[in-house]
């Protein structure tokens, strides 16, 4: 897994360096505003802003491109279109009150901006904890002319552990500091070797199981959220008023919220079990089937929210389960539904019946979701559930129901929602 991150560093030779580093600083300032003013007349005749690509290509042999070292120059130029970018994305979503990015001006004199120097415009020294940074030809006195800063950052960082990206100087507080964007690769160890089976539903949004321990995880909020929003929509009249759009932000907002709080309580559960491997039911196949499989999808409607929240599910599973060195892996939900995890009969006209899938083979009643979860669990460790002898079959069906509390914006077991009397 790559890690990006930031270490700060005070500048142990300031008063020698900050002359040389305000120079920078200013000249970043201007050049900045050399790019606004051009996007600004690029705007006013064509109703175009340029993107980063023509913002370099139309710059770069302007006088203040050569101010600072090439990379540095590019950065100050994407910064732009960066903020562009940005004040575009908050103007469609509605909000009219943002204002494009500005000149840095300070009255006659400018800011000192931010100066961000890539692989070619540093080298840094290790060892004696310093960095060399280049300047642009036009700020440069001879031809090795350049700014020796030595630096010192926390006690227990070690930049000798990291791979250095870029380096930034930054005005703060009155002083430069320095900015080290470092990259790294971590492995996190497994929790343990165990597997755990996600079931994915519309009634349950998540089923899962650890083969001997269920939970399910209802995605009532989703709908319950459905249902308010598609109500405040309506009665909007003008389709694209701010009011809708600002709905729909919400909504967005709301189910974001939702997934997030979902995926890392799933992830802490597993870890807790030493589970090593999460595998998921993979729905693309039944998407597309419109009369397909047993779960008739049709019928439920909200088809667009669950494919959507499906995948934006699985993605932040997939990033949250990294990070503890859990493998994610999605198989295919083929006959999942269809077969008995206890025995493996499959049986294309099995009954479910609110909710419990009874096995015409060996008797067993379960919860269909928590069976589902479980035959998705075993494509990838298969180990039928034993019936009878020492193990209990009581989780298949009865499963823990954790719910997801909106005061407290977290998931808990069922018992403990609602249950905060005075
Ligand atoms: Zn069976």
């Amino acid at each position: 897994m790559r890690t990006v991150r930031t270490f700060e560093a005070t500048i142990t030779n300031q008063k020698q360096m900050s002359d040389d580093l305000d120079q920078l600083g200013w000249a970043a300032s201007k050049l900045w505003n050399v790019g606004r003013y051009y996007a600004q007349e690029r705007w006013d005749t064509t109703g175009e802003i340029p993107d980063d690509g023509e913002l370099k290509s139309e710059l770069k042999s302007h006088e203040r491109y050569t101010d600072l070292h090439s990379q540095s120059s590019q950065r100050v130029l994407e910064e732009l279109a960066e903020a562009f970018t940005g004040w575009f994305g908050k103007r469609r979503n509605g909000d009219s009150r943002c204002r494009p990015p500005g000149f840095r001006k300070n009255g006659d004199s400018h800011p000192r901006s931010t100066v961000s120097f890539k692989a070619a415009g540093f080298k840094h020294d290790a060892q004696y904890q310093r960095v060399r940074l280049s300047k642009g030809r036009n700020l440069k006195e001879h031809r090795s002319d350049f700014i020796l800063c030595e630096y010192q950052t926390r006690p227990d960082v070690d930049l000798t552990e990291w791979d250095i990206q870029q380096v930034r100087a930054v005005y703060k507080r009155d002083e430069w500091r320095l900015q080290f964007v470092c990259r790294t690769t971590i492995d996190p160890e497994p929790p343990g070797d165990e597997t755990a089976g996600i079931d994915l539903g519309i009634c349950n949004f998540v089923a899962l199981s650890f083969g001997g321990e269920s939970i399910l995880f209802p995605g009532n909020v989703l709908k319950e959220d459905e249902y308010y929003f598609g109500k405040e929509k309506a009665k909007c009249d003008d389709s694209r008023s701010r009011k809708r759009i600002r709905i729909d932000r919400k909504r967005t907002d709301r189910r974001s919220h939702f997934l997030h709080i979902l995926t890392k309580h799933i992830v802490s559960e597993c870890v807790e079990r030493r589970v090593g491997t999460i595998v998921v039911g993979d729905l693309g196949g039944i998407r597309d089937d419109k009369n397909g499989d047993s779960r008739n999808w049709g019928t439920h409607g909200n088809l667009d929210l669950h494919g959507w929240a499906f995948d934006r599910f699985t993605t932040l599973l997939d990033y949250k389960a990294e990070a503890e060195g859990i493998e994610v892996e999605l198989v295919s939900e083929r006959n999942t539904s269809k077969s008995c995890s206890v025995c493996g009969t499959v049986d294309g006209d099995q009954r479910v019946e609110r909710g419990l899938y009874v096995c015409d083979e060996c008797d067993m009643a379960m919860n269909a979701d928590v069976n589902g979860a479980e035959n998705i669990r075993q494509k990838v460790t298969p180990s039928l559930v034993c019936d009878g002898g020492d193990r209990s079959t009581g989780w298949l069906a009865q499963p823990a129901v954790h719910l997801f509390d909106r005061s407290e914006g977290c998931f808990a077991p069922r018992e403990q929602v609602g249950n905060r009397e005075p």
